[in-house]
């Protein structure tokens, strides 16, 4: 048995599993592979726009909103966001709270003004920062809503007044928030969502308005938009995955029933670190994620034998990035109560064991 607290790609629901698996040999009874049928097909038409469909019913995106799957992880749409929203006569606002942030930030002076409005780098972003202003004059602001590596998420819709833009790789469809807030939204799928290959984006239609003239096609979320996501072969397995991902979550309840278990299992994981002094939870308690868990040990040298137990039960993934150190402990939809109640019976033992 295995747990698999990886931060991506990551766990995905076992279900989805064995129905992408069966697809691969025979896709909806076709005697086709669904590796081997043409995308612009009705056989694949039909799971593109089911996809589409799903996304806006379980984020319940108003009819402004188009909903594109695109190529590349979430680190193309690092650049490809500034390349059609800002330019060097323009300013675009960010706020660094973390490793994809600061990504975020370096691509987009490529192409414009940046404005850091805001930054917990002094205290190695263990904290959402509060009270910075976003300037009126901004092209857009841009945020990271849950910082996947640090341990960090931030619980409410920052306000300002310019389009608003988020990087949700890593807590998308995890927690209800009115997306219809934002102007674009972009996600890798190998968190929460699928397999790695493809980003989901939303995008409001008046935001593309103000897009730049002139880009390469397969730069212009237009052209994207346009063609339904289908300019040029889309990596069709990825956007299968993310169906019967989006599929399981609508039998589950949708988001509001997800985020209810999201909450327990991060509840549940974080009261057992909090009983004894030989973890270390460096988050600011209010801004705690609840999908990655961040800690570390008081006494690092007691670091292996931990990391030792885990593996003994089959715990996969929970060694801290090389950035942070410590553990992270990835708990995305997919993740079951069972495999967090698993690692913090075995918190326990290890609580028993050194705090005499
Ligand atoms: C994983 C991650 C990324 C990078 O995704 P890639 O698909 O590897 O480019 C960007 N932002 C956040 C918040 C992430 O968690």
């Amino acid at each position: 048995m295995k747990h698999n607290f990886n931060a991506g790609p990551s766990i995905l629901p076992k279900e989805v599993f064995e129905e992408a698996s069966r697809a691969i040999v025979d896709f909806n009874n076709t005697g086709l592979s669904i590796l081997e049928i043409g995308h612009r097909t009705p056989l694949f038409e039909a799971v593109m726009d089911e996809a589409v469909s799903l996304v806006k019913e379980l984020m319940k995106l108003s009819p402004d909103k188009e909903v594109l799957f695109l190529h590349g992880g979430a680190s193309t749409q690092f650049f490809q966001v500034p390349m059609n929203f800002l330019s060097q006569e323009k300013k675009a606002a960010y706020l660094d709270c973390g490793v994809w942030g600061t990504k975020a930030i370096k691509e987009a002076k490529l192409f414009g003004q940046v404005h850091v409005v805001g930054s917990s780098s002094d205290k190695n972003y263990t904290y959402i920062p509060h009270g910075y202003d976003v300037p009126n004059d901004a092209a857009y602001f841009h945020y990271t809503t849950n910082n996947t590596i640090e341990g960090t998420q931030m619980h409410s819709i920052p306000q300002c007044n310019v389009p608003l833009i988020a990087d949700m790789s890593s807590d998308i469809l995890s927690r209800d928030l009115d997306f219809n807030q934002f102007d674009f939204i972009y996600a890798g799928a190998q968190k929460n969502i699928g397999a790695a290959g493809v980003n989901l984006v939303v995008v409001d239609k008046d935001f593309l308005l103000k897009a730049n003239q002139h880009l390469p096609s397969m730069m212009d979320y237009r052209v994207h938009v346009a063609n339904g996501s289908m300019l040029n072969t889309p990596p069709v397995f990825a956007i299968y995955v993310c169906l019967l991902t989006l599929r399981w979550l609508k039998k589950l309840g949708g988001i509001p029933a997800i985020e209810k278990l999201n909450k327990q299992k991060a509840s549940l994981l974080y009261t057992t670190l909090e009983k004894s002094s030989l973890f270390h939870l460096p988050v600011h308690q209010e801004d705690r994620s609840l999908m990655n868990a961040v800690f570390t040990m008081t006494d690092a040298s007691l670091e292996k034998d931990f990391l030792l137990l885990c593996k003994r039960e089959g715990m996969i993934g929970i060694e801290g990035h090389r950035n942070v150190g410590g553990f992270r402990v990835s708990m995305y939809n997919a993740m079951p109560m069972s495999s967090v109640e698993a690692l913090t019976e075995l918190i326990n033992e290890f609580i028993n064991k050194y705090s005499s």
